[in-house]
């Protein structure tokens, strides 16, 4: 079986290191706050390019985190509005709400499924404070016309940064390409730790010092509470494992290029629409998504071939049923169409490039069933 994600065999990659990190740290009797994370932070924000890094306890956390700061710092009313994409992880919109401020869906491209530029405007109200763009999928999203929108509205431009660690577009890495940057180190993600862990990076020396108070109960100096905060913090384990597989980490997203090219060449199906080559080429390739007309068709033959899928994701935000009362009215096309039509080919740092041949043949093999259209025409 070609599994999706075979976690055990990316951990196992690290080894030695990673058990002599994680050895050292249990040795130290230090399990938190400290020399760890501490490198940890220093290292990710000069990957990054950018000057600050906060280490939490996980992605969503980041963000919320970033979002009830800006909220501070600015005095942001209950209710504020931001701008994420209707298809995304569902964490993008709930640290919005956890932020006590409020969602704004907005479709997304057909072509590289992110935030559609060109539908933000007519969203900006007097109440819209931020846009929340999401790397998704590990494509880096452009900017420029995300910074030319927000300059004019005075506008926050937050990155949801989550699944696209070491993506760079115009020599920018995610993380440096706005206000502020939210990471998630999840296990399963390009960099992922061995259980939850998220950072903010960001180059507001300002913001960067209030999540530092916010994330630790608010306080800057133990037991003397400026504001009332929360509990969120890295553990030094999960720093010491980061830092270990952070030194690989272009290497390994260079590993996924490879994969992803092995299937943008062999894949030749008329029932499957590949990512579009130009869309996708600053990619890190957290997740390579394909079109198909009968997913579960597909995945049931691939199943059979020994290759597991998984779709990323089945629903978009506003048909999600904790968003369902509140989008009633409102519809996202390309969302839904992506949404119905998503399958996430095996990818990762440790997957072999005969692995994804055997992947390619299978899916040359598919026939959808005689009583189906057997055009692609999912977009
Ligand atoms: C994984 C992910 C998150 C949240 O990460 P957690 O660490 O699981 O809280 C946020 N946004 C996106 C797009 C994600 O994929």
């Amino acid at each position: 079986m070609i599994r999706f994600l075979d976690i055990q065999k990316v951990t196992a990659s690290y080894d030695p290191e990673l058990q002599e990190a994680v050895e050292a740290v249990v040795r130290s009797g230090r399990y938190l706050r400290g020399e760890q994370t501490a490198a940890f932070e220093a290292e990710f924000a000069a990957f990054c390019g950018a000057r600050h890094c906060v280490a939490v306890g996980n992605g969503l956390d980041a963000l919320t985190l970033i979002l009830t700061a800006y909220k501070q710092i600015y005095a942001w009313d209950d209710g504020d509005e931001v701008i994420v994409p209707a298809f995304t992880f569902i964490a993008t919109a709930e640290a919005v709400n956890r932020a006590g401020l409020r969602p704004v869906f907005c479709d997304i491209s057909p072509v590289n499924f992110l935030l559609d530029t060109v539908l933000i405007e007519p969203l900006i109200t007097s109440r819209t404070r931020a846009i929340m763009p999401v790397h998704l999928y590990g494509t880096p999203c452009a900017m420029e016309p995300l910074k030319d929108i927000a300059a004019r509205y005075g506008l926050k431009l937050i990155e949801d940064a989550a699944q696209a660690h070491g993506a760079a577009l115009s020599g920018k890495r995610t993380g440096n390409m706005a206000d502020a940057a939210g990471f998630s180190f999840y296990p399963g993600k390009n960099l992922g730790a061995l259980g939850d862990a998220g950072a903010v990076v960001t180059n507001d020396a300002e913001l960067a010092a209030r999540i530092r108070m916010l994330a630790n109960y608010g306080a800057a100096e133990k037991y003397y509470h400026e504001m009332l905060g929360l509990n969120s913090r890295m553990d030094e384990l999960q720093a010491a494992v980061l830092r270990v597989k952070l030194q690989r980490l272009d290497v390994d997203n260079g590993h996924r290029r490879t994969i992803a090219g092995r299937y943008c060449t062999l894949i030749r199906s008329k029932h499957i629409t590949l990512p579009k080559e130009e869309a996708f080429r600053n990619s890190v390739w957290h997740i390579f998504p394909v079109l198909v007309q009968n997913r579960t068709a597909v995945q049931e033959f691939l199943r059979t071939a020994g290759v597991e899928t998984l779709v990323h994701y089945p629903l978009p935000l506003h048909h999600q049923q904790a968003y369902a009362a509140d989008y009633a009215d409102k519809s996202y096309p390309v969302a839904e169409r992506v949404a119905a039509c998503e399958l996430s080919l095996p990818i990762s740092q440790v997957m072999t490039e005969e692995e994804a041949e055997r992947v390619a043949e299978a899916l040359n093999r598919y026939e959808p069933p005689m009583h189906s259209d057997n055009k692609n025409t999912a977009l």
